[in-house]
């Protein structure tokens, strides 16, 4: 099968997308590390350190956050672990949403062996990010999150619209995402072999399923480059400090930062 964008409608893009993540969930942990050479863990460390959720304690209400397209917990469980454990702090709430419940369940699953404490500050929401439902308001939240997930959205500027409807001002928009490492040309030439063949290799043998990562590699290729996605950010609302975005791995995956004014 081949994904190509130009010639399926929105519909059936929504659909494939859901697809491949029913197909991929149970493997989809396994999966990571063994395409990204277990780097994907020091991604989502360094992710959820820069943004140190807990760092201040406001009197009252919790850290409110929403982790978008957020599968099965990778992000929200470092989130809740610094924020109770390293800054001894419990007073966050962390939503875990995302579009597909097979991801969610898998994630309900993980969840189980956090300490309670921890399972007491996380829910989990089954929502299309383009369309957040009403039972998250307007200037609601103070950390919007979204970690390999926005180049699976149909409609992106959709998607950081709503993030920009749902922050607080002041509040930060915080994205991790493949992109582009077209600046070393010899590791590009590295990488895209490695992504072509061998990503599609191991989907067939570890998880029986070549077309879903076949699928994945080519969402990577064709999404945004760091300075094209950072002016969508820019679009949708938000303020950007220097260069609105920080390569992690030459560029292999970057993370872009907003905050709403
Ligand atoms: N954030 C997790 C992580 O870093 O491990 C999961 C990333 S996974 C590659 C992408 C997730 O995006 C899947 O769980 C998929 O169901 C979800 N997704 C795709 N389209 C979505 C949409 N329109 N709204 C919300 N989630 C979506």
């Amino acid at each position: 099968t081949h994904f190509g964008y130009e010639t399926i409608n929105e519909s059936e893009k929504q659909s494939r997308v859901a697809g491949v993540f029913t197909n991929v969930a149970e493997s989809y942990d396994k999966m990571n590390d063994l395409m990204s050479l277990g780097v994907h863990r020091l991604w989502k460390d360094y992710f959820v350190s820069s943004l140190n959720p807990g760092a201040t304690n406001p009197i009252g209400q919790p850290q409110r956050v929403l982790d978008v397209a957020g599968g099965t917990g990778d992000i929200a469980f470092r989130m809740l672990h610094h924020s109770h454990v390293l800054n001894g702090n419990p007073n966050i709430h962390v939503t875990i949403s995302d579009i597909n419940p097979a991801m969610l369940e898998v994630g309900r699953q993980r969840s189980l062996s956090l300490a309670a404490q921890q399972q007491s500050s996380l829910s989990f929401l089954e929502a299309n990010a383009e369309k957040l439902p009403s039972s998250i308001p307007d200037n609601s939240l103070d950390l919007y999150t979204v970690a390999f997930g926005i180049r699976n959205f149909t409609d992106m500027p959709a998607a950081l619209r709503e993030a920009h409807r749902v922050l607080r001002p002041g509040g930060v928009f915080a994205c991790l995402e493949f992109s582009k490492v077209d600046r070393f040309p010899l590791f590009n030439s590295v990488y895209k072999q490695w992504s072509f063949s061998a990503i599609p290799l191991i989907g067939q043998l570890v998880a029986g399923d070549r077309d879903s990562y076949q699928y994945l590699v080519e969402s990577i290729e064709r999404f945004p480059s760091q300075e094209a996605f950072r002016d969508m950010i820019v679009g949708a609302g938000f303020e950007v400090a220097g260069d609105g975005y920080e390569n992690l791995t030459g560029g292999i995956a970057a993370i872009h930062r907003g905050i709403k004014p």
